[in-house]
């Protein structure tokens, strides 16, 4: 079996040092950021490799990955999905989750809070909205607040603690800054309109293209896959 620490220790330390250089033009705190390793593309060896160097937060996008990886690693990892669940997969992923990011209809986040009321736990979301306006991306669309607001009011459970996107793979990366902005003015917009139990401080946005652009907007959580893990899928 090929060592991976050295790399992923590598890539990771110049990862850390573009976040901190981005928080510092704007002047934030790297504190704010979570950095959430994207390990859908790799294999059991290197996820355990990444928590080996203390990365604790990894994402998955598929529920059935995530189950089979969850699994083989430590219980200490925090899993993130940032991929479409299915409502016959809730029940199931609910209790591994640390954060869903993906929140993408009305009837996932109802049945998400009626499991979490059944189970008497708790469960921190984050709504996806698909504001580059790409028909095949998941997520509500901007005019949609209108009918988000009250079904997350309706939620008695579960907290939304923010929102999420993606943006669009581009080669010119200030083409994702409006789309960055605009989550942050959304979120900014939907916080005077909820309780403040749903404290929406989140801000899931930027992977390995465009991550810097993303702190520079205000990002909270980082979805980074490629940058930290290419070519060491085997
Ligand atoms: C795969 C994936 C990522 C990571 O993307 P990279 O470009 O590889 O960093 C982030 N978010 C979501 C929702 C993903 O599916």
């Amino acid at each position: 079996m090929a060592d991976h620490t050295e790399i992923l220790k590598r890539r990771l330390a110049g990862i850390e040092e573009r976040i901190r250089s981005a928080c510092q033009r704007v002047g934030r705190h790297r504190e704010e950021i979570t950095l959430v390793a994207v390990t859908k593309s790799t294999t059991i060896e290197v996820a355990a490799a990444l928590v080996a160097i203390g990365v604790v937060d990894l994402g998955e996008n598929r529920p059935q990955e995530l189950w089979r990886k969850a699994g083989l690693l430590p219980q200490s990892v925090h899993w993130h999905l940032v991929g479409h669940l299915q409502r016959n997969k809730v029940a199931r992923t609910a209790p591994i989750l640390h954060l869903i990011h993906s929140v993408d209809s009305l009837r996932l986040l109802q049945a998400l809070d009626e499991e979490v009321g059944r189970t008497n736990t708790k469960l921190n979301v984050l709504i996806e909205f698909n504001l580059s306006r790409e028909a095949q991306k998941r997520g509500f669309r901007r005019h949609e607040t209108t009918q988000v607001i009250p079904a997350v009011q309706s939620c008695r459970h579960l907290t939304v603690i923010g929102l999420m996107t993606i943006a669009s793979l581009t080669d010119d990366v200030e083409k994702c800054r409006p789309v960055f902005r605009e989550l942050r003015q959304l979120r900014d917009d939907l916080r005077s309109q909820l309780d403040p139990q749903h404290s929406l401080k989140q801000l899931s946005m930027g992977m390995s293209n465009d991550f810097e652009v993303a702190v520079e907007e205000g990002a909270t959580f980082l979805r980074i896959g490629t940058a930290l893990l290419e070519g060491l899928q085997t």
